[in-house]
């Protein structure tokens, strides 16, 4: 059952909260835990109930002992074997269902990345029931909020299906303290279900700045640059001046700006910094799907007509190419 309206209040009575019990789908990279897939414990802890993390891959362990520190976790469960490193769902899958199987959980959650939207859809396919994605609010446990369309409409969605089987929006859900809990580290069930794909290999654009999905602050250019020169003369020393992640518009990212890796927006990636400054930006809907949940926004562009000003809380009519290098020089000298 879907609607679409404003929110209602949680009403979930703490003898239903303890029957809950939720396992939370963690990520790990060649050992370590990504605390970004935290979200996860963080959103399921407004559910209520028990927590169980997650984890698989070769030498893992460690990873659980890690994951074991995150506050709110009581369990986490690991499968040591190197055959689920790359998280492919279709091994990765099977390997959750039979987990879950043998844990009993009401909830599933994992964040709503390219490792969780490659999993859960084969999950829920599995388990016949329907996945929940890209969470930004509970209700109740059975009742959560999406975006759709953009994040232009809201959808509150109410599911019977059992076990719920989410995603989580990582923006709308802060990773929580990765310190000063003590679960217990147990070993979970191993499928080993074969697996028909095969990690070839990756290419992964290496940077010293900081995470554009998780960055407190963000530098965006748009199709504003004019040309990949310039978006380079401009927005690297705007992001070292700040300390900020670069971000993009899709239109700079298809004029060759910027790489394909730095679009923000509705087929790039969502951010939701403490600070999101952009420039030569207009603002189309899908950019703003990507970066509205910015606590401040702040923008520079030459027409005062253009949309990304009813968005943003400081605007700067003008020229880029003048004040992208006059605000640089400003802020490395303040
Ligand atoms: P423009 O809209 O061309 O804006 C450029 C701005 O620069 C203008 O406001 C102009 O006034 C300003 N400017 C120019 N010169 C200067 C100067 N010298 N000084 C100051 N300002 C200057 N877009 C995304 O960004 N992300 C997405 O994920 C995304 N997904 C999409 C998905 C779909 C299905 C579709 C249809 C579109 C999607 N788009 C997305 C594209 C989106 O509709 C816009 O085309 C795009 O965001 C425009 O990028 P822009 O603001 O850089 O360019």
């Amino acid at each position: 059952r879907s609607r679409v309206s404003g929110p209602v209040p949680m009403s979930r009575s703490a003898a239903m909260a303890r029957l809950l019990s939720t396992l939370a789908v963690l990520e790990q990279r060649e050992g370590k835990l990504n605390v970004s897939s935290l979200a996860a414990v963080t959103a399921a802890q407004k559910l209520g109930g028990s927590i169980t993390g997650f984890v698989a891959g070769s030498n893992v362990k460690s990873v659980a002992e890690e994951a074991a520190k995150v506050e709110g976790l009581e369990k986490v469960i690991f499968v040591e074997n190197g055959d689920y490193d790359k998280g492919l769902p279709e091994n990765y899958a099977p390997l959750v269902v039979e987990n879950i199987k043998k844990g009993g959980y009401t909830h599933v959650l994992t964040g709503h990345s390219a490792f969780g939207k490659n999993l859960m859809p084969r999950v829920a396919a599995l388990l016949d029931v329907q996945q929940i994605s890209d969470i930004t609010a509970i209700e109740s446990e059975d009742t959560f909020v999406r975006p759709i369309y953009a994040g232009n409409a809201i959808l509150t969605v109410q599911t019977a299906d059992s076990p719920k089987l989410i995603t989580v929006r990582g923006t709308a859900f802060a990773a929580g303290a990765t310190e000063g809990g003590s679960a217990a580290v147990e070993e979970g069930v191993d499928p080993k279900a074969p697996c028909p794909t095969e990690w070839v290999s990756e290419d992964l654009a290496k940077s010293d700045r900081p995470d554009l999905a998780t960055a407190q602050k963000v530098v965006s250019g748009g199709r504003g640059l004019k040309s990949k020169e310039e978006f380079d003369r401009l927005m690297p020393p705007l992001a070292d001046a700040l300390g900020a992640a670069i971000g993009a518009s899709r239109a700079a990212v298809d004029s060759g700006f910027a790489d394909n890796s730095l679009q923000v927006g509705q087929t790039g990636k969502n951010v939701a910094p403490q600070l999101y400054l952009c420039a030569g930006i207009s603002g189309a809907i899908q950019h703003l799907a990507g970066m509205k949940d910015s606590k401040v926004i702040a923008c520079i562009d030459k027409n005062a007509e253009a949309p990304i000003f009813q968005v943003a809380d400081v605007g700067l009519v003008g020229d880029l190419f003048e004040a992208v290098p006059e605000l640089t020089e400003k802020l490395k000298s303040a």
